[in-house]
């Protein structure tokens, strides 16, 4: 999409007197795996700094995710390796730092700097042991989302066989523990049981940090119109991704469970050097045909319409192994704010609610 000077110019007012957000991203992997400069402009992948200033992005969500393949002392060991990766890079970066409070991100956007909230994606890493969450907290995780793309010990996935039919009894745990610790609840991923047990359970808002529409798009990832709206009515945020297989149905993909032989599952270095080839074939990997920006536009829109203008975000989910449209999230996505049908309220809900709020 093409914007207009005129437009281009309003999108660019608008977000100069509101906080841009994206709610999911997967930059981590290449400060760990690649030993990115996020302060220079890259070749490949979808986030650094010029891009998120060119867009306007000064907060970002960064997941703290390890493939399912990877057995439970692994990923903690690797969910420590993505924090510590975070913490080296950001002591050293001109432009970004970590944000493990509200407050903490105001005042970092506040001195022009990009606020970095680290987020764990799937709770796999912590096995039954709930004590885990308070030590991730304590590290500076803000955001927890409860399982990834197979079933674990707390709650069911949206592409995996339900085991629990929703949250087991150690997933509700969690969810009151996280609600204690203050820790914002993730929900996207989880199978809509889960996610319904959640809402029930859980006495804060909730995020489903990048989610589409199921409506329009019939992947068992996006969310049908009554979760969104459940979600919303407890306060939360759907926030929409830019992933062409939740986008357009022509680029639904099987979504399948990778798997490793026995043999290597206990080799650390295996796993690690498995998971870099992955991340290096996704980075370079073409874009899927189909969905284009409008997709992505039409799924904003239904999400505004089904929760209200003030519980729907942006969660792009590139950067990692997510292949995107044929857009990057920064300005492009930014400038459909001006060109949308929903412009003034748009405009009311990215400055006034919307993700900021619960954050
Ligand atoms: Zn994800």
């Amino acid at each position: 999409m093409k914007a207009s000077s005129p437009n281009l110019d309003r999108a660019h007012n608008i977000l100069s007197s509101s906080i841009g957000a994206d709610a999911h991203v997967d930059t981590l992997q290449r400060l760990l795996v690649d030993g990115v400069d996020l302060d220079a402009a890259l070749s490949e992948g979808h986030v650094d700094y010029p891009r998120l200033l060119s867009g306007k992005v000064s907060l970002l969500v960064c997941a703290l995710w390890t493939p399912t393949y990877y057995p439970r002392e692994a990923a903690f060991a690797r969910t420590i390796d993505l924090l510590a990766a975070a913490r080296r890079f950001c002591a050293k970066s001109k432009h970004f730092k970590i944000a493990a409070s509200v407050s903490a991100a105001n005042k970092i956007i506040r001195d022009g700097s990009i606020a970095m909230v680290l987020s764990l994606e799937g709770c796999d890493a912590l096995g039954r042991n709930l004590n885990l969450l308070e030590r991730f907290r304590e590290e500076g995780v803000s955001s927890i989302g409860l399982t990834h793309v197979s079933a674990n010990d707390l709650s069911g996935s949206s592409t995996a066989t339900s085991i629990h039919g929703g949250l087991s009894t150690l997933g509700r745990s969690a969810v009151i523990e996280m609600n204690r610790l203050g820790v914002l609840i993730d929900v996207s991923h989880a199978s809509d049981e889960a996610v319904s047990d959640v809402l029930d359970v859980s006495t804060q808002p909730v995020v489903a940090s990048h989610s589409c529409c199921r409506s329009l798009c019939e992947s068992p990832r996006n969310l049908p119109d009554a979760l969104i709206a459940a979600i919303a009515s407890r306060g939360g945020v759907i926030c929409i991704a830019a992933h062409a297989g939740f986008l357009h149905p022509e680029d639904i993909r099987e979504i399948t469970v990778p798997t490793i032989p026995e043999e290597t599952k206990k080799d650390r270095e295996a796993l690690d050097e498995r998971l870099r080839t992955e991340h290096i074939a996704a980075l370079q990997a073409k874009d899927y045909r189909y969905a284009t920006l409008e997709d992505l536009a039409d799924h904003i829109e239904h999400a505004v319409r089904v929760a209200g203008i003030g519980h729907v975000a942006l969660g792009s989910g590139v950067a990692g192994g997510n292949r995107g449209t044929t857009y990057h999230p920064g300005p492009n996505a930014r400038i459909w704010l001006s060109e949308g049908k929903h412009t003034a309220t748009l405009d009311r809900g990215v400055r006034g609610t919307g993700f900021g709020q619960i954050f």
